[in-house]
């Protein structure tokens, strides 16, 4: 199950996911754009299910948990990544609509789908592997605005919190710590104000902004058994930033 399916990161690992053979439910509002993804991925040979939804209703998640059983057998894995957030302004100058939007989606969003998936694979006792979206706002106050600074350390916590509860249950929890990366959230924040790609870029050693692709590899790696002995970790994919 992958969340924010229908752009950026979330279409990105949707796509690795189902080209190493994992059949995947695609999560989000944007319906088209999701059917779309679903045919792409069909037409490679792949396995894909649409459940359209919004990650802050509880319903509509438990509907996605759902659709993975009823469509292909067991829930096994789960990447939690949809998410939104803003650059600035300072906190004095912010909305309480700005606040409340950006802990419904990103954290709130993340405990529903721990709250659904969870019970599901205890049910079916065959473990299971979660990922989270943090950010490397989730590590330290970068640029972006302080409710979601607030937003992705607590993504870290829910995702420690759980590993912490379930590993004895054979069910990983991990959070990645996203740097920086190429996609329509990034290119808002860049409209809103063009200095945020030269102090992204800058951040990073690398000296650049990441391609969904690159954050999609880790994600497959945390959801594989491949990362066996991983869990409650929070793994950076930031390009060493600081
Ligand atoms: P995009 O804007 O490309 O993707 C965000 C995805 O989340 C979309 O698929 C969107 O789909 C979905 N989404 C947003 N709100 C909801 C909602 N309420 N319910 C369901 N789905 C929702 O940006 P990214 O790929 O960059 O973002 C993915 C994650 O990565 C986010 O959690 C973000 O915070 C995190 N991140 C991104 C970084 C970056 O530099 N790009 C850096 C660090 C972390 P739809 O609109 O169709 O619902």
């Amino acid at each position: 199950m992958v969340t924010g399916a229908s752009s950026g990161i979330g279409e990105a690992a949707a796509r690795l996911l189902a080209a190493e053979g994992a059949a995947i439910v695609l999560m989000a509002r944007r319906a088209d754009r999701l059917r779309e993804l679903a045919r792409n991925i069909e037409d490679k040979g792949g396995r894909a299910a649409v459940s359209v939804g919004d990650v802050r209703s509880a319903a509509d998640v438990e509907r996605a948990v759902s659709t993975a059983v009823d469509t292909f057998g067991s829930l096994d894995g789960a990447f939690n990544n949809a998410g939104w957030g803003t650059i600035g302004p300072p906190l004095h100058e912010m909305d309480d609509a700005d606040y409340d939007r950006m802990m419904d989606v990103n954290v709130r969003g993340v405990w529903n789908c721990l709250r659904k998936q969870i019970p599901v694979m205890l049910a079916q006792g065959s473990g299971g592997s979660i990922v989270n979206t943090s950010s490397t706002a989730g590590l330290f106050a970068t640029g972006a605005s302080a409710p979601y600074v607030a937003a992705k350390h607590a993504v870290a916590g829910l995702t420690k919190a759980a590993a912490a509860q379930y590993g004895g249950q054979g069910i990983r929890v991990n959070a990645l710590m996203v740097g920086s990366t190429r996609t329509e959230l990034m290119d808002a924040a860049i409209q809103s104000n063009p200095q945020v790609e030269e102090h992204s870029v800058a951040r990073a050693i690398q000296r650049r902004l990441a391609d969904p692709q690159e954050v999609a590899q880790a994600v497959v790696w945390l959801c594989s058994d491949r990362s066996s002995f991983v869990t409650g970790a929070t793994v950076p994919v930031d390009g060493g930033c600081s």
